[in-house]
């Protein structure tokens, strides 16, 4: 039975492929799936130099979160010295978010990028992460969360990572004493004080973006499914009038 599940999965993954055309991302793409419920994926991009093994422990507490499958990208991408600030010594954290994207497949549900080198944007010192304007994604700098023992470091990225996707569903800042991720940590203490959870009022928003954004997804994936076949068929009409 679970193996049936698997291969309709994998169908549908073949045809998702299929119908938005031969992107070269998604032959990189590896399946780091455990819990394969959902065709659109949030994708993972580590770029050149990150460290992975903390990225890799965030993934079973981010598709518990969020509830969908957590895809590591094969590709790792190198850091651009053009995005350095060299008066500064500190990367755009804008400019890494729009290169990350260009990386990212198109049945994305959302995608997190994980950097290796410091952040920052505009008069910020610097950020720990940047989420995308438009929603799509965020941005992660493993800089300054990778200090103590490897499980607190684990704990921390997983936070940030919580944090940043929060972000891309909607979700603002809540106030400081909220125990709750959605809080702002400008300090590695204060991101290691901050509880790695959604508070109920975040939690109820958070679940109602992922409802909309999950139909969404399904509603585009059925629109393409529907366009794809009717072009077969006016591909059949037309050869049939030869
Ligand atoms: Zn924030
Ligand atoms: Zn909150």
């Amino acid at each position: 039975m679970q193996s049936r599940a698997l291969l309709i999965f994998y169908a549908l993954i073949a045809i998702l492929s299929l119908c938005s055309g031969a992107l070269a991302a998604q032959a990189q793409e590896k399946t780091a799936v455990s819990r394969p419920d959902f065709p659109f994926a949030i994708h993972i991009l580590i770029f050149e130099g990150v460290e992975e093994e903390p990225v890799l422990g965030i993934i079973p507490g981010l598709e518990r979160e969020f509830g969908f499958p957590v895809v590591v990208l094969d590709a790792r991408p190198a850091v651009d010295p053009e995005w350095k600030d060299p008066e500064r010594n500190q990367y755009q954290a804008l400019r890494v978010l729009e290169a990350a994207t260009a990386w990212v497949p198109e049945n994305s549900a959302r995608f997190l990028a994980f950097f290796p080198e410091d952040l920052y944007i505009g008069q910020m010192g610097f950020v720990f992460g940047l989420a995308h304007p438009d929603g799509r994604g965020a941005v992660i700098s493993q800089f300054r969360l990778l200090s103590g023992e490897k499980k607190r470091q684990t704990q921390r990225l997983y936070g940030e990572a919580l944090h940043e996707l929060g972000h891309t569903f909607g979700l603002e800042h809540c106030p400081a004493q909220a125990q709750c991720v959605m809080r702002v940590a400008r300090t590695v203490q204060a991101a290691d004080a901050r509880p790695n959870v959604f508070e109920p009022a975040c939690r109820q928003k958070l679940d109602a973006a992922i409802r909309d954004l999950k139909s969404e997804l399904i509603q585009k994936q059925t629109a393409k499914g529907k366009s794809a076949e009717t072009g077969v068929q006016e591909k059949e009409e037309k050869s049939s009038e030869k």
